[in-house]
């Protein structure tokens, strides 16, 4: 597996490192030390070490293109004891894509009953189906998948492996990318294969403002995730005849442990909020969402934030709006300086009415906007609560 090695001769303990790594993983000990299960492999400590004392190391690359088959996979999550949808409707798109390199379409089943997935995954378009039965997958944790799958990869050298963008699949399918060294298209709205072998990944870019098309140039597998709903499934052919390859369950793996698990707290997701009234850091400082949160609560509604609250901690990540937070359609949307950059405007497109106040009249946000106030956000908060009161 790929991992950060860090040379104690050469590290200072600046702490640059640290302080460059968005996940946390790196801590100052008297030398620099990495937490292998925080680190996402990003290299940003690479690049801050003015040392070189940091570098990243594979065990193992991942298949070139020359050594793979022309094959195309689909993991067939499970729901309820049968293939998710999405399953199916992968598998639609991975025949086509397998008809034009001549390749095979393999579906990948694990958990208890998985053989039982057989005859609908080959009625809807596998060729062969690697199953895995065992009581190991019903923890519902991903290792033991990304392992099996890992394994699969090494062996039988897939040219595609695609996945749903289900909840599931969104946590599986980079695990598997990490650990055999290879890219991960996520969310993909189209693929296609060229002569070449190369996989377009098409997908929305910048706030799906363009779509981008992706290649993994030298990798292989090459993978991507598929949302539900994105390929229709080709219809079932009844009594179609295929391979089942039956795999053993991994043994020996060390499993984390869940001990505990908690709601999160009540109200504080805004997806279905009515009316929420948005701070970004234009509010100034912490105390000063207070003023927010009391006037989201007068209107009935909640409160939203951008990106860069959640990252300072002055908010919880349910309240974030936009591209990687929440995609939110209130009735009314009320938002206190924020600069409407296009990562946040990408998740408040479903609002109907939008008021934007703002001291800069050049803010973005103004264009989004129905109602435009130049003003100091903390003072109009002020005073809309003074107006309002309960
Ligand atoms: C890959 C990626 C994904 C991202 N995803 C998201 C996301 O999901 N959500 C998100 O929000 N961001 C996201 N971002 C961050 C995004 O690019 C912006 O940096 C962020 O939205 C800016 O937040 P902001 O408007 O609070 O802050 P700023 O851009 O700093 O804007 C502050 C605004 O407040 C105004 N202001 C200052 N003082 C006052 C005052 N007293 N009264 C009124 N107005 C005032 C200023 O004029 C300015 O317009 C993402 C970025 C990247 C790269």
């Amino acid at each position: 597996m790929a991992g950060l090695r860090i040379s104690k001769a050469a590290c200072t303990s600046c702490g640059l490192c640290q302080s460059a790594c968005p996940a946390g993983a790196l801590y100052i000990k008297r030398k620099a030390e990495v937490d292998r299960d925080a680190c996402v492999l990003c290299g940003l400590c690479i690049e801050a070490c003015p040392m070189g004392a940091i570098t990243l190391e594979k065990e193992a690359d991942a298949p070139t293109v020359a050594e793979t088959t022309r094959d195309v996979w689909v993991f067939a999550e499970g729901l309820d004891g049968r293939p998710h949808p999405v399953a199916f409707e992968l598998l639609g798109q991975a025949r086509a894509l397998a008809a034009a390199r001549g390749g095979v379409v393999a579906a990948l089943a694990m958990g208890t009953g998985a053989e039982s997935w057989a005859p609908p995954l080959i009625e809807a378009g596998a060729d062969r189906v690697y199953a895995c039965e065992g009581d190991i997958f019903d923890s519902g944790m991903t290792e033991p998948f990304a392992a099996v799958l890992a394994n699969l990869i090494e062996t039988e050298r897939p040219e595609t492996l695609l996945f749903g963008a289900t909840v599931f699949g969104r946590s599986l399918a980079p695990r598997v990318a990490a650990r055999v060294g290879t890219g991960l298209t996520a969310d993909c709205t189209g693929l296609d294969i060229g002569a070449d072998g190369l996989l377009q990944q098409t997908r929305p870019a910048f706030g799906g403002n363009l779509m981008a098309t992706i290649i993994t140039a030298a990798r292989r597998p090459q993978m991507a995730t598929v949302r539900p709903g994105v390929f229709s499934a080709a219809p079932r052919a009844a009594g179609r005849q295929g391979e089942v390859v039956r795999v053993q369950q991994p043994t020996g793996l060390v499993l984390p442990q869940v001990l505990k698990t908690a709601p999160g707290a009540p109200g504080e997701s805004i997806a279905a909020a009515r009316v929420i009234v948005s701070a970004g850091r234009g509010i100034g400082n912490q105390k000063n969402l207070e003023l927010v949160r009391r006037l989201a609560e007068r209107l009935g509604g909640s409160m939203g934030v951008t990106r860069p609250l959640v990252d300072m901690g002055w908010a919880p990540y349910p309240c974030q709006i936009g591209q990687t937070g929440l995609a939110v359609a209130p009735d009314l949307l009320v938002c206190c300086g924020v600069s409407g950059a296009i990562q946040h405007l990408a998740g408040m497109g479903g609002a109907k009415v939008v008021v934007a106040i703002n001291s800069d009249p050049q803010a973005p946000i103004f264009g989004a906007a129905h109602y435009k106030v130049v003003g100091d956000a903390v003072e109009i908060l002020k005073q809309l609560l003074a107006q309002n009161k309960s």
